[in-house]
Parts: structure tokens; C-alpha cells; sequence
């Protein structure tokens, strides 16, 4: 992604204003008869995106490479192509919009939805606003309109949502592996091996010194071995374990909910 921020197909707008028309009607009820109006919802914060870890592709295209392991092998190094573990081979996953993107949405809702009611000439009432036709001082009414709306929870701004603290709200981690290299799992393993070498004939006496007994000698054997590393499936990066690849989580301070309850 370059540059610009994506354009976020979600708005707050809508749900503002259903929130300040329902907080209203403690005013100015509506005619009998009238469809009930229906209770103000936030916008659905879940995209499908394409998946993080193949890029899209569905799959993992690894490259094989000489860790020492190849020695002596004839032949050149080839690429394996592998399903990717993230998304199972669909290619796309759902998770939250972006959390940087949305909270700049957001914030441009809000503003628009003050400045389009102060332009009316509403009355801000709490984080309502009530037409001026009516507003009434000292009606008693007015704090069940405050109420009615709420207030923006502090931890999430309306939204419901918390990014996840694991990954930044990136919904990718690096894999956990510490043997990953890039998406192979390279162990080594070395070993002590003793040999013994027979020095000539024992039932010769005429020989030197060193002849006739049998000499020990050690020496390091290092095996590396190679595989594609089993926990990130040779992507080299997993899907955030703690998020599942959402980004985010329902705020716990509020429930999910993206306001809280205001107290007389
Ligand atoms: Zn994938
Ligand atoms: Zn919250
Ligand atoms: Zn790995
Ligand atoms: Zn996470």
C-alpha cells in the first residue's frame, strides 16, 4: 500500500443520525401508527481482504535453498509450491477493517454529523442534538435525550472494536519459530562420532611404537536438516494467534457496544 490511507466503504453517519432521531422521539414521539423505528446499528466493521500471508495467491511458492544440507547433492534447487496454511488455500480472509482507517473515519463522521446539526441551528445536548423548535430550558426530558444517545466509550470511540495489542492491529506476526528462515526450519545437529582405527597387525612386535594398538579418535559430525518450518507453513509469517488474523477485538471496556451507559 502506498501513500493515501484506504477509503473505508463504512460510515458512521447513518448510524449517528439514527441514534439522535431514536434519543429525539422522548421529545416529540411518533404519530401512532407509525412503523416503529428501527434501533440505530453501527456499520459492520468486517471486510474480506485478501488473505495477508499468501498476498492473495492461495499458496506459498518456496524457494529451496542450500543450508549447508545439500552437500554433495547433485542437482539444481527447485521451488515448492505450497498451500497456504493462512487461509487453507480461499485466498481471502474476513477480518476488521483497519483500525487506523477506521478511527480516522470515524472522526470525520462525527464532525460532519456536528457541523451538519449546528448548521440547522440544533442544540447540542450532550452528544445529542435536539432541533431548536423543541429545545426547552430546564426540561426535565433533556437528560433522557443525553442518555438515550450516550456517550463515545473513551477506549474505542463509537466503533466497538479494539485493535489487538499482540500485533499492533496488523493481524500478522513474524513466525514464532526460531529456526524459521524464511519459511524453512533449519535444525542442525551435531554429534560426537568415535571411530577406532586399527594401526597394523598386533601379533607384530617389531613394529613401532604406535603399532599393534588400536587408536581412538572423535570427531564432530554437524547434520543440518531442512523442512518447510511447520509452523508458519513457509510463509515466514503467521496470522496474529492472538486476533486470528482480525486485526482486532470487541473493546472490553464497553462490550462491543461503542458507547457507555451515562449516569444520573
Ligand atoms: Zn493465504
Ligand atoms: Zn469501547
Ligand atoms: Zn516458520
Ligand atoms: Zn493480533
Amino acid at each position: 500500500m502506498t501513500g493515501a490511507m484506504a477509503v473505508l466503504a463504512v460510515s458512521f453517519l447513518p448510524f449517528f443520525e439514527a441514534k439522535n432521531d431514536a434519543a429525539n422521539f422522548i421529545l416529540s414521539p411518533p404519530a401512532e401508527g407509525a412503523t416503529e423505528a428501527k434501533a440505530a446499528e453501527k456499520p459492520s466493521l468486517m471486510v474480506v481482504e485478501k488473505c495477508p500471508i499468501c498476498g492473495g495467491t492461495g499458496e506459498i511458492v518456496l524457494q529451496e535453498q542450500d543450508f549447508g544440507q545439500a552437500s554433495g547433492r547433485i542437482g539444481k534447487l527447485g521451488s515448492r509450491r505450497l498451500k497456504c496454511d493462512a487461509c487453507r488455500g480461499a485466498k481471502r480472509i474476513e477480518r476488521y477493517v483497519d483500525l487506523a482507517s477506521l478511527a480516522a473515519q470515524v472522526a470525520k463522521d462525527r464532525e460532519k454529523f456536528e457541523s451538519t446539526h449546528l448548521a440547522k441551528g440544533d442544540i447540542p445536548v450532550g452528544e445529542a442534538f435536539v432541533p431548536r423548535e423543541s429545545y426547552k430550558d430546564h426540561d426535565k426530558r433533556l437528560k433522557l435525550v443525553e442518555k438515550a444517545y450516550g456517550k463515545a466509550c473513551r477506549t474505542c470511540n463509537w466503533t466497538g472494536v479494539e485493535a489487538c495489542k499482540k500485533c499492533s492491529g496488523q493481524g500478522v506476526r513474524d513466525c514464532p519459530n526460531k529456526d524459521c528462515k524464511g519459511g524453512w526450519a533449519v535444525t542442525s545437529t551435531t554429534t560426537s562420532v568415535s571411530r577406532s582405527k586399527s594401526g597394523g597387525s598386533n601379533r607384530s612386535y617389531s613394529r613401532g611404537f604406535n603399532s599393534g594398538s588400536s587408536r581412538r579418535y572423535s570427531r564432530k559430525e554437524t547434520k543440518v536438516s531442512v523442512q518447510v518450518c511447520p509452523d508458519c507453513g513457509g510463509a515466514g509469517r503467521i496470522l496474529c494467534p492472538d486476533c486470528g488474523g482480525r486485526r482486532a477485538a470487541p473493546c472490553r471496556k464497553c462490550q462491543g457496544l461503542g458507547s457507555r451507559r451515562t449516569s444520573y
